[in-house]
């Protein structure tokens, strides 16, 4: 083929590339009524078919539950390029059918979002505050989730804007997301905020911006951050993401984690009290430790993501359990918290679960598995919570590890093998199989007995793994007490002085 003849067929396959070639552009407005709520404007251009199917999510990433977002979506109309409107109909629980008769390249979609729930899987909007949970605001052109999208936000006056998407330069408010997964990963957070002094870790920018926070030392909070974040990153190796923000959006329970932020509920009101300063910054960290597990290093049913149904899988013991187990390490390594209090932490879970009659009857696995309409946990007689028995399971199969190894390897060699191996080189999630030949080859033996704890409702023998530490556990009027032994080995005292620095 002549130079000139490829030349043509390349512009030709460009300029058809060109025509084919979708955008999605969204413009958010707060409307402050008696039920506030948001007006979404949609531009799409580059669309074909004569009939154009649109979602909203069902749930969000991070909360394993359907939330019914449809409902909160009223006035949905469509228009074409000429201003003509657009036959629509609502079909199923969360579609629109747009019917694009005259085949118009560009349409334009609006509707209104009610937003009165103030909580981090929710939309909520009121006179200097607005929260956008992204999933239960924006609705996906059926099939193309990995359509690139532009958003500008319309923030009332005198407010600001935090979120973790990318800006686009020169342009007040407008962010761009490489698709909608990432759109739907990346909360909004407006309104009267602050922001505190920023710092880097590993070169990496780190911001807390929060919604009217109270009284505090804001630099000495920051500093504290900064040392979990230090400690954090120290445990995997890597820093993934270009920067990270923290949204406190005011009072209220929860967070959420995303890949490069946190929807947080803060006041920083408790931070002057010492324990509630400690609970504080165990949420933190455990919100911040997620962006490693369960949104890089995770199961293999997390991504990509069934929007409409919930994505369901056994391994939350890991995911959830695994990241409380990790704040009691994190806070402990930044010398935020004794041993004696991680122990403490510990027996406390241990009574938890083992005080729950669901015990009997419903594994880690199935809690996690079941989560959607259980709930997270372990309410009722027959339900147990992973938030409980996973972070034991995560000491469990972390000091095994330590005996078994004479103390070469931990937990962190599997953490940090499944991030490498399955983040960075297979860029997937990893199946419960594949969770377990890691673990067991970083053990070098079989960890049988405690994939039995995690996947059966065998009671585990705590004497046994918590003795690998030289550490006696007592059961004492049904509660259980963890506490160190007269005279230990050189192992147990070296695994001890490893595990609980
Ligand atoms: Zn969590």
């Amino acid at each position: 083929m002549s130079i000139k003849r490829t030349l043509i067929l390349c512009l030709f396959l460009l300029a058809r590339n060109f025509a084919w070639a979708q955008e999605m552009t969204y413009t958010v407005s707060p409307v402050l009524s008696d039920t506030p709520y948001y007006h979404i404007e949609l531009a799409c251009r580059g669309v074909s078919g004569d009939s154009l199917q649109f979602s909203i999510p069902d749930w969000t990433p991070g909360y394993y539950q359907l939330m019914d977002y449809a409902a909160a979506v009223r006035n949905v109309q469509a228009k074409d390029i000429n201003g003509n409107t657009l036959l629509c109909k609502k079909t199923g629980k969360n579609s629109w059918w747009i019917y694009n008769t005259s085949a118009a390249p560009v349409i334009n979609l609006q509707y209104d979002v009610r937003s009165t729930r103030l909580f981090v899987a929710s939309n909520y909007l009121e006179a200097d505050r607005g929260f956008i949970s992204p999933a239960g605001m924006f609705m996906h052109l059926k099939g193309h989730i990995e359509q690139a999208v532009t958003l500008t936000v319309k923030p009332l006056n005198g407010w600001s804007v935090a979120t973790g998407l990318r800006p686009v330069p020169d342009q007040q408010y407008t962010y761009i997301a490489s698709d909608f997964d990432v759109l739907y990963d990346s909360p909004i957070l407006m309104g009267k905020l602050e922001t505190f002094p920023s710092f880097d870790v590993q070169g990496k920018p780190h911001h807390f911006i929060a919604y009217r926070p109270r009284e505090f030392d804001r630099a000495a909070f920051m500093k504290d951050l900064q040392k979990i974040i230090n400690t954090a990153a120290d445990i995997i190796g890597d820093i993934p993401y270009d920067n990270y923000t923290f949204l406190g959006i005011g009072s209220g329970m929860g967070g959420i984690e995303h890949l490069n932020s946190t929807a947080v509920s803060f006041t920083g009101g408790n931070l002057n009290k010492p324990e509630e300063k400690i609970r504080t910054y165990n949420f933190l960290a455990h919100e911040y430790f997620h962006h490693y597990n369960v949104k890089r290093i995770r199961p293999i049913e997390l991504g990509p993501f069934d929007y409409d149904h919930g994505s369901k899988t056994r391994l939350l013991w890991v995911s959830e359990g695994f990241t409380v187990y990790y704040e009691y390490m994190i806070l402990c390594r930044a010398g935020f918290t004794t041993p004696d209090e991680v122990l403490r932490a510990l027996q406390n879970n241990i009574h938890a679960y083992e005080s729950k009659p669901g015990r009997l009857l419903q594994s880690a696995a199935g809690a996690s598995y079941n989560t959607w309409s259980d709930g997270p946990f372990g309410a009722g007689d027959s339900s147990i919570s992973y938030y409980e028995k996973g972070p034991v399971l995560g000491a469990l199969m972390d000091l095994k590890i330590r005996h078994e190894t004479r103390n070469k390897y931990s937990l962190d060699d599997v953490m940090r093998a499944l991030y490498r191996e399955y983040y960075q080189e297979k860029k997937r999630g990893f199946t419960e199989a594949e969770f377990r030949s890691v673990a067991e080859r970083i053990a070098g033996v079989s960890l049988a007995e405690c994939f039995d704890y995690a996947n059966t409702v065998k009671t585990p023998d705590y004497k046994k793994y918590f003795g690998y530490a030289g550490l006696d556990v007592a059961t004492k009027d049904g509660s259980f007490a963890i506490t160190r032994r007269k005279s230990m080995n050189t192992l147990q005292e070296s695994i001890l002085k490893d595990w609980l620095p």
